[in-house]
C-alpha cells in the first residue's frame, strides 16, 4: 500500500482532493504497520486516518468507541460513501448481531465499530481471532487513562489487543489529552514504540467574540435573526435558564427548543434528533448537550454564561463548524458570572479547589483580554501562535489605550466617599449624577464626586470599571453583596499620582456597528452574483432536506454545508463537473448527483428566464426542451438556431455525461465510420475535414454526435 492508493480512495469515497495536515503521515505509519497515537481536535479529520487504511488494506478495521449512540450515525455516514461498515453493540438484536458477525468472518466488512465491553467479552474473542484484521482503532482513547477526564475502566481491558494480535497495528485517537494522559494512553494500551502525532488545536474557521453580558436576550435574538436557518446552540448554566431562553426565543418566532438532563427519556432524544435533522434550528442547552452528537453543520455557538474553564469552553465552541466551514462563536461575560462560578467551586479538597479557581481565573482573563483571543486559547493548550488570528473580535477591532487617570481617579474617589458601600450600578449612577429615588434618599447626591462623570455614557462606565477591576485597582466583594472596594493599588492612583491606561469605550460602539452591518456571511455578500449564490445555496439546502426526510437520515449525511457552498459557487451542471466538487465521492455522485444537477439546472434556467446572463445556459435551455420531448426541428425553430447547433448542444451534453440518447439520431454503423476517420486525425477535429473524409455522405449533425461518442469512449479507454 502506498499513499497513491490512499489518495485515490480519498477521492473515490469522500470526494476530497487532498489530505488535511497529518492525515497522510498517520496513514503512512499504519501502512508501515506502526502503532500510532493521534491527538487531533474535534473536526480535525480523525476518522479519515483509520477509514482510509480500512478501505485500502486487506482485512477489516475494528473501531472501538464508547459512544454507542453515535455508532449508527457514523456507520450510516460511511455507507453513504460506499464503504462497507457495520457496528456491533448491545442495541442490536441477536439475529442482527449474528449477521454482522458473519460479515466479519467472511471478510465482507471494511470497518466494524464496537464497544469496549464487546471487545473484551469471551465469546467475541474466537471470532476476532478467525477474522482478518488490518487495524484496531481506539477512538476516544483518553478513556483508557484515569488521568483523563472521562476514565472508563472497561477500556483498560484493551491492553489484550497488543498481546493477542502483536502484528496488527493499533491507532489510539483522542481530541483531548494533556501530556500526562498522553503518556498514560501509550502505557495502558501497551502500544509498541508508537509514532505520536499531535495536530494543532487551532480551529481557524471558528470566529471568536466576547461581549459584555448586558441585554443578552436582545443581543441573542438579533444574532440569530442575522443567521436565518443556521443551526446553533446557546449554552446556559442552569436547566431553568435553558427553558426560559427557549421560550423567549420561540415568542420571538425563532425555532428553538430546550435541552437538559431533567427532560424525560422520550423528550430528550427527540429534541436531539430534531436538531440533528435540521427540524429545530436553535437549541438552548446545558453543557451536556453535544457530547453524544455528531452534527457537522452547527454554524454558531453562544455562551449565555461564562464557562468554568477554557477546556470546557473550547470543547463547546468546537461543536460548531466541524465541517470546516465558517462558524461564529459568542461568549457573554459578566463579573457576576465569575462570582457565581466561584461560589460553585466548593467540592473536593483544597488542592482540587485551587486548581479549579486557577482555571476559572484563566477563563476570566480570556474573557477580558485585550490581545488576540486565539493566541490566548492556543497558549493555554501549549501552542504558540506568532501572528494575530484576524478572526476574533480583538483582532478585528484592536483596542486603543488612552490616559484614563482622571476617569480612574473619579471612580476611586467616589468609591471612597461612598464608604465602599455600593455596587457598580449605584456607583455609575452617582458618577453620572442620576436622580433616582434610591440614590437621593441615601443622600448620595450630596457627595463631592456626584455627577463628576456625566460626560461618560452609562455602558462606557461599566466598561471602564471592568478594566479597573481587571487591573486590580478596585475589587468586587462577592461575599458582601458585590460592593466595590478599594485595594492597596487604589491608593497610589488616588494619592501618589499613579497613571492609569484604559482602553477606549468607543470600541464597544464600533463592535456594535460592525455587528449591525454584518448580516450573515451569506447575505453580507451584496453583489448580484453573490445574491444568486446565496439563493442557490438555500435551494440546494432545501433539496438536501427533502432528500434526507425521504431517506430518514440527517441532512449532513447527504452532503456537508461546505459541499453545498461549493456547488452554489461553482454551479456544476454536468456529472463531470459535479464530481469535481469537494465532498462528492463516487457513491454520492451515483446516488444523489441527478437530484442536485437537476436542481442546479432548473435554478439556472429560472434565473435566465428572469433575464440574468448565465454562462452555459444555452445548453441547459436546449436540454430542457429535449427533456420535454421536443424534436430537433422544434428546438431549432423555437430557439431561432440552426439544426446543426442543436446537435452540437446534444453532443456537448452527451459528452458531459447528460442523458441524451444519441442513438435516435445516428446509428452505430455511422458512428463507427466517424470513429474510423477520427482515428487517423489529430484533435481538435474540424467538422468540415471529417465531412470531406467521409465523402460528404454523413450530415454535420451526425458528425457532431459521432465525435462526442468517440471522445467519450476514448476518455474511458485512457
Ligand atoms: P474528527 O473525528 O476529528 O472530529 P471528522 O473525521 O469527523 O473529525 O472530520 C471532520 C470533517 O472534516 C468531516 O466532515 C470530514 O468529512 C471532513 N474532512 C476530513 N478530512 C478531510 C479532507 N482531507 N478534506 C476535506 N474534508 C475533510
Ligand atoms: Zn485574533
Amino acid at each position: 500500500m502506498n499513499l497513491e492508493n490512499a489518495r485515490t480512495a480519498l477521492k473515490k469515497y469522500y470526494g476530497y482532493d487532498s489530505f488535511r495536515p497529518l492525515q497522510a503521515e498517520v496513514i503512512q505509519a499504519i501502512y508501515n504497520k506502526k502503532d500510532v497515537l493521534l491527538l487531533m481536535p474535534t473536526g480535525g479529520g480523525k476518522s479519515v486516518c483509520f477509514q482510509i487504511p480500512a478501505v485500502t488494506m486487506e482485512g477489516t478495521c475494528i473501531v472501538v468507541s464508547p459512544l454507542i449512540s453515535l455508532m449508527k450515525d457514523q456507520v450510516e455516514a460511511m455507507r453513504a460513501n460506499g464503504i462497507r461498515a457495520s457496528y456491533l453493540n448491545s442495541s442490536l438484536t441477536y439475529p442482527e448481531q449474528q449477521a454482522v458477525e458473519n460479515d466479519l468472518f467472511n471478510g465482507h466488512l471494511d470497518l466494524l465499530y464496537t464497544s469496549p465491553e464487546k471487545m473484551a467479552s469471551q465469546e467475541f474473542m474466537p471470532l476476532l481471532r478467525s477474522a482478518k484484521i488490518c487495524l484496531f482503532a481506539i477512538d476516544e482513547a483518553h478513556c483508557i487513562s484515569s488521568w483523563g477526564h472521562d476514565f472508563r475502566p472497561e477500556y483498560r481491558q484493551l491492553r489484550f489487543l497488543k498481546k493477542t494480535f502483536p502484528d496488527v497495528p493499533v491507532m489510539a485517537l483522542t481530541a483531548t489529552a494533556d501530556k500526562l494522559t498522553r503518556k498514560d494512553i501509550v502505557v495502558q494500551a501497551e502500544l509498541r514504540n508508537p509514532e505520536i502525532f499531535i495536530a494543532s488545536f487551532d480551529r481557524p474557521n471558528l470566529s471568536l467574540e466576547v461581549r459584555p453580558g448586558r441585554k443578552k436576550l436582545e443581543q441573542i435574538i438579533e444574532f440569530i435573526e442575522k443567521r436565518p436557518n443556521q443551526p446553533g446552540i446557546v449554552y446556559c448554566l442552569s436547566r431553568k435558564s435553558t427553558e426560559m431562553l427557549a421560550n423567549k426565543l420561540r415568542d420571538n418566532g425563532i425555532n428553538a427548543a430546550a435541552y437538559h438532563a431533567g427532560l424525560d427519556e422520550h423528550t430528550r432524544p427527540k429534541v436531539q434528533e430534531d436538531f440533528i435533522n435540521d427540524k429545530t434550528t436553535v437549541i438552548c442547552a446545558t453543557i451536556a448537550f453535544g457530547m453524544g452528537i455528531d452534527k457537522s453543520n452547527v454554524r454558531w455557538v453562544i455562551h449565555y454564561n461564562l464557562p468554568k474553564n477554557i477546556e470546557g469552553y473550547y470543547q463547546e465552541i468546537g461543536r460548531s463548524g466541524r465541517d470546516g466551514s465558517e462558524a461564529d462563536t459568542l461568549l457573554f461575560y459578566s463579573a457576576g458570572d465569575v462570582a457565581m462560578l466561584r461560589e460553585f467551586i466548593t467540592e473536593g479538597d483544597s488542592q482540587h479547589r485551587e486548581i479549579q479557581l486557577a482555571k476559572l481565573d484563566r477563563m476570566h482573563q480570556y474573557a477580558t483580554a485585550l490581545i488576540c483571543r486565539r493566541k490566548i486559547l492556543l497558549n493555554y493548550f501549549n501552542e504558540t501562535m506568532l501572528e494575530n488570528c484576524g478572526n476574533c473580535d480583538v483582532c478585528k477591532n484592536p483596542p486603543k489605550d488612552f490616559d484614563g487617570t482622571v476617569i480612574a481617579q473619579k471612580a476611586l474617589s467616589a468609591v471612597s466617599r461612598l464608604d465602599e458601600q455600593v455596587g457598580t450600578g449605584m456607583l455609575v449612577d452617582v458618577l453620572r449624577g442620576s436622580k433616582s429615588y434610591n440614590l437621593v434618599s441615601s443622600g448620595f447626591d450630596k457627595i463631592k464626586t456626584y455627577g463628576a462623570g456625566k460626560d461618560i455614557r452609562q455602558e462606557d462606565w461599566f466598561f471602564y470599571l471592568e478594566q479597573l477591576v481587571n487591573q486590580g485597582l478596585i475589587e468586587i466583594a462577592y461575599d458582601d453583596h458585590s460592593k466595590i472596594k478599594l485595594t492597596d493599588a487604589s491608593k497610589s492612583v488616588l494619592f501618589a499620582g499613579q497613571k492609569v491606561q484604559l482602553v477606549r469605550a468607543e470600541i464597544l460602539q464600533k463592535r456594535k456597528e460592525e455587528e449591525a452591518a454584518k448580516t450573515t456571511t451569506r447575505t453580507k455578500r451584496t453583489t448580484e452574483r453573490q445574491r444568486v449564490r446565496d439563493e442557490l445555496f438555500e435551494h440546494l439546502r432545501q433539496l438536501r432536506l427533502d432528500l434526507a426526510r425521504k431517506k430518514g437520515v440527517p441532512p449532513y449525511i447527504i452532503f456537508g454545508d461546505a459541499t453545498l457552498e461549493e456547488m452554489a459557487a461553482e454551479r456544476p451542471t454536468t456529472e463531470a463537473d459535479l464530481s469535481q466538487i469537494s465532498g462528492v465521492g463516487e457513491q454520492k455522485l451515483r446516488e444523489f448527483g441527478r437530484v442536485f444537477l437537476d436542481g442546479i439546472q432548473e435554478f439556472l434556467l429560472t434565473k435566465k428566464d428572469e433575464g440574468m446572463r448565465i454562462a452555459g445556459s444555452t445548453y441547459l435551455e436546449t436540454f430542457r426542451l429535449y427533456k420535454q420531448g421536443a424534436t430537433v426541428d422544434e428546438i431549432a425553430a423555437q430557439r431561432g438556431m440552426q439544426v446543426t447547433t442543436v446537435f452540437s448542444h446534444y453532443a456537448y451534453l452527451y459528452e458531459k455525461g447528460e442523458n441524451i440518447n444519441i442513438w435516435s439520431f445516428i446509428n452505430k454503423a455511422e458512428a463507427q465510420r466517424v470513429a474510423e476517420v477520427l482515428h487517423g486525425m489529430e484533435p481538435p477535429f474540424k467538422l468540415q475535414d471529417v465531412f470531406i473524409a467521409l465523402k460528404e455522405e454523413v450530415e454535420y449533425g451526425k458528425i457532431r454526435l459521432g465525435i462526442a461518442w468517440y471522445n467519450k469512449q476514448s476518455k474511458h479507454v485512457s
